[in-house]
């Protein structure tokens, strides 16, 4: 029996270990260093999905993502344990001004030439169909038509950790500090507290703190921890339909029940691993409302609730996500940096590397290959929010 070491139980190691011990029969231990997850992107994400990429591959992997998440219910139910993850499809709404209409125009074309539902809008069609949107400035919306939305994105993780145990996979509480290695083969995975554990196939999972990890094995992952900040607004604004909107200035909002939820690029030198507590509150005040209010005139009427942060697990060769063999190793893979859209890709890359490693063929992730890192091959995703 196939024995795989997965290090990090977020959304991309369960998801991983969930498909290796159910669809192939592996034997899976996730090494975790916090059980509780409290700093995990997966505990901390929007949990939002879309089609707009610029990248094929991010359209195809959403795509599969999406079927799986209607499905989940079927997918990973255990006994009469039912996840639900509360998946809704209002969409995501792209404006542009005059300056980036053409580049809208673009990207728009080659996502309904992948087979993505999505319109363009002028001015007019987006007033009508958002009586609450200011458009006077605007050149041109970009609307998904079906198949992007939100979910319960924990919710998520806990259903591909609880599917997974009830398959045999092991967690185990411990830090990976290194590895055993003997030629291009991983024999073990080192930990802090003395142990070593070992194994035929090894993935380094460890979302924004994977880095460390890829250097005890020379391979050098560019990925950073990267503070995003959410605010979490209460509002008597009525905006029936709402999608997710990006904003021209890269700001962005949608609904969450009754409640707004909105963010942004951060000011600053986006240090990394800027401490979580750090929200940027002058960012609201000064820039993201008068922001907000200006493109929805009813946001000028708002109070802030609550905010939280968490870390991208941003990779700063190309804003995607790393997902294959690691150069020069035979036996050992990663999947991170999926650089702020890796809850949405969870399903389909977790099925992916499952069958990577268990040696079958994974085309939907041949585009992510970590290989491209040292043949010096960006795969740019101009789409990054
Ligand atoms: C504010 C915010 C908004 C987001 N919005 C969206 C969105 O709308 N849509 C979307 O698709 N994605 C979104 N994301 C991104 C998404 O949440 C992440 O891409 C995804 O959760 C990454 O999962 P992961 O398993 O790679 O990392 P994580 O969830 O961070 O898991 C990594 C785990 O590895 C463990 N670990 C690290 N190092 C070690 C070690 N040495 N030994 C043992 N364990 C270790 C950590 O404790 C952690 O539990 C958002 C993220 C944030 C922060």
């Amino acid at each position: 029996m196939l024995k795989v070491i997965i290090i990090g139980g977020g959304v991309m190691g369960a998801a991983t270990a969930c498909f290796l011990a159910r669809d192939h029969g592996a034997a899976v231990t996730v090494i975790e260093r916090d059980p509780s997850y409290a700093r995990a992107s997966s505990s901390l994400s929007l949990s939002s999905i879309r089609q707009q990429f610029s990248q094929p591959v991010n359209m195809a992997l959403s795509r599969w993502s999406l079927g799986f998440l209607r499905r989940v219910a079927e997918e990973l139910t255990v006994a009469d344990d039912m996840p639900a993850i509360a998946l809704v499809e209002p969409g995501y709404l792209y404006l542009a001004t005059g300056q980036g209409a053409s580049t809208l125009r673009e990207v728009n074309a080659m996502q309904r030439a992948e087979g993505v539902d999505v319109a363009l809008l002028s001015p007019a069609e987006l007033a009508a169909r958002f009586p609450w949107l200011a458009v006077e400035d605007l050149a041109l919306g970009s609307l998904g038509l079906s198949g992007e939305g939100w979910f319960d994105g924990p919710a998520l993780h806990r259903a591909f950790r609880r599917k997974a145990r009830a398959c045999g996979v092991a967690f185990v509480e411990a830090e990976a500090t290194g590895f055993e290695t003997a030629g291009d083969r991983v024999t073990a995975v080192r930990c802090a507290d003395g142990s070593s554990v070992g194994g035929d196939a090894f993935v380094i999972a460890a979302g924004a703190w994977s880095a460390p990890l890829g250097s005890a094995l020379d391979v050098e992952l560019p990925i950073h921890a990267k503070k995003r900040d959410v605010f979490v607004l209460e509002t008597p604004a009525s905006l029936p339909g709402c999608p997710l909107v990006i904003d021209p200035s890269g700001f962005w909002f949608r609904t969450e029940g009754a409640l707004v939820l909105a963010g942004g690029p951060p000011r600053g030198d986006d240090a990394d691993e800027a401490p979580l507590h750090d929200i940027d509150h002058g960012l609201f005040d000064e820039l993201l409302w008068p922001t907000l209010a200006a493109r929805v005139p009813q946001l000028e009427a708002l109070r802030v609730r609550s905010a939280w942060a968490g870390y991208y697990e941003m990779n700063a060769f190309d804003h995607n996500g790393l997902a294959g063999r690691l150069p020069g190793y035979a036996n050992a893979f990663t999947a991170c940096g999926f650089s702020g859209h890796g809850m949405q890709q969870s399903p389909a890359v977790g099925h992916s590397m499952a069958r990577l490693i268990a040696g079958l063929e994974a085309p939907l992730i041949e585009a992510l290959a970590p290989q491209r890192l040292l043949d010096g091959r960006p795969l740019l995703e101009a789409n990054v929010i």
